[in-house]
């Protein structure tokens, strides 16, 4: 056995993570490798990240091709892939306008700029408000977790910022109790992503779009986990006619791995943000606009669409069959496409505990659920192996449960 229970305490790094003693050395489609040469079927893909697979061949040649050429200059210059790469993305979208970023806390953090700015620049200086859900997640940076539905995530760290509030999730009616003259905007994900694969219905995005447009406050996607065609649909927003937001937040598969996120947005809802209002020293340098552009070319290929929402049907299919022959484990399916929920009746760690001994890794969840996050690339075969084993980790999952009874 290549683990044991126990975390393994690091010694220089900062113990914010309770690490699994997992150690990889290599990948290859949506399969790992660890330093003894033992195979994992990754369903977790860097939490929704290597949406390609790990060492995808395309993503690989882009990178070493353009380090050879030029990895930094700073966003004082022109760097036309951050041209190309906002002409895809705002080609195959609602918005006009982008600024790329690192990481998705950073796309989050820009977004809301974004949004107060516009109010402030149209005068509207006391529309600061950022309404957000429970169970949301946006990120780590302080206004992230200002914005997001986890008190613990800011405990501990100061007081609440100002102009931030948390409502039921998917409750409407308190919603336009709470919107009002000085809601800047609403930061949703349409299908959370930590809180538990908990997807938001067209109906229920159509009417945050109608609750917006009533109150004159923006509406702030965060697709970061949920976008780039997890759900089987470019973004998942586009699964509602009608709900477009004015401003998105975008990373996770963006780069495949690579660090690049992006808040995209109207030429409406960007208006303020005028020059000096925002930057970032590395954000869209040449070699993230290289591999982004790369993958987005991939991702966007009708093809790798049709297949997401193939594999996902049969995900589901077969997780349904597991919940009737595990009742007394699994109790729920939920999530779109490949951002699939299992809510469990079992404690979720054990769970994910029960599942890397079959050598399967998932991704954990709020609610009590574990996520299956595979990269979208995830043949039938490769998911009736994953199958497989949940079933597995389900009779370990039952039999752990009557020992303890
Ligand atoms: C992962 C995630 C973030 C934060 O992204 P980082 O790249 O970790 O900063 C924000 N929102 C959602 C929905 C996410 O899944």
């Amino acid at each position: 056995m290549t683990e044991s229970a126990a975390p393994v305490p690091p010694d220089h790094l900062l113990g914010v993570y309770s690490r699994t003693p997992l150690n990889f050395e290599r990948g290859e489609g949506v399969h790992l490798y660890t330093t003894d040469g033992e195979q994992y079927l990754d369903c977790l893909a860097g939490i929704a990240v290597n949406a390609l697979g790990h060492a995808n061949p395309k993503l690989v040649q882009v990178l070493k091709d353009q380090a050879e050429k030029l990895w930094h200059v700073s966003n004082i210059f022109t760097i036309p892939g951050q041209e190309a790469l906002a002409k895809r993305l705002t080609d195959a979208t609602f918005a006009d306008v982008v600024f790329f970023t690192n990481s998705g806390t950073e796309a989050v953090e820009c977004a809301i700029k974004t949004a107060r700015k516009y109010h402030w620049a149209k005068g509207d200086v006391d529309r600061v408000d950022i309404i957000g859900f429970d169970g949301s997640f946006h990120g780590r940076s302080l206004a992230a977790v200002n914005a997001s539905g986890n008190a613990s995530y800011l405990e501990g760290f100061g007081p609440r910022m100002p102009g931030f509030l948390q409502l039921p999730f998917g409750d409407m009616d308190a919603l336009r109790a709470a919107v009002g003259p000085t809601t800047a905007a609403i930061i949703i994900e349409p299908v959370q992503g930590e809180g538990g694969a908990r997807s938001l219905s067209p109906e229920a995005l159509r009417e945050l779009r109608a609750i917006c447009d009533e109150a004159g406050a923006l509406l702030i996607y965060d697709e970061i986990q949920c976008g780039l065609s997890r759900t089987g649909k470019l973004f998942a927003y586009e699964w509602a006619d009608g709900a477009e937001p004015d401003i998105m937040c975008i990373a996770k598969a963006l780069g495949g791995g690579f660090p690049v996120g992006a808040c995209l947005a109207t030429a409406e809802a960007g208006s303020g943000m005028a020059f000096g209002s925002h930057g970032s020293t590395y954000g869209g340098n040449p070699l993230a606009m290289a591999v982004g552009l790369a993958a987005f070319e991939e991702l966007t290929r009708p093809e790798l669409l049709a297949h997401v929402r193939d594999v996902a049907g049969y995900f589901v299919q077969q997780l349904e069959g597991l919940k009737d022959r595990y009742p007394d484990v699994v109790l729920d399916i939920r999530g779109k496409g490949l951002l699939i929920g299992i809510k469990l009746a079992t404690p979720n760690r054990e769970f994910m505990q029960h599942a890397r001994d079959q050598h399967l890794l998932v991704a954990g969840g709020g609610d009590n659920c574990v996520r299956l996050l595979p990269p979208l690339i995830i043949t039938t075969e490769e998911a009736s192996d994953a199958i497989a084993r949940l079933e597995r980790a389900c009779q370990a999952a039952q039999a752990h449960a009557k020992a303890a009874a």
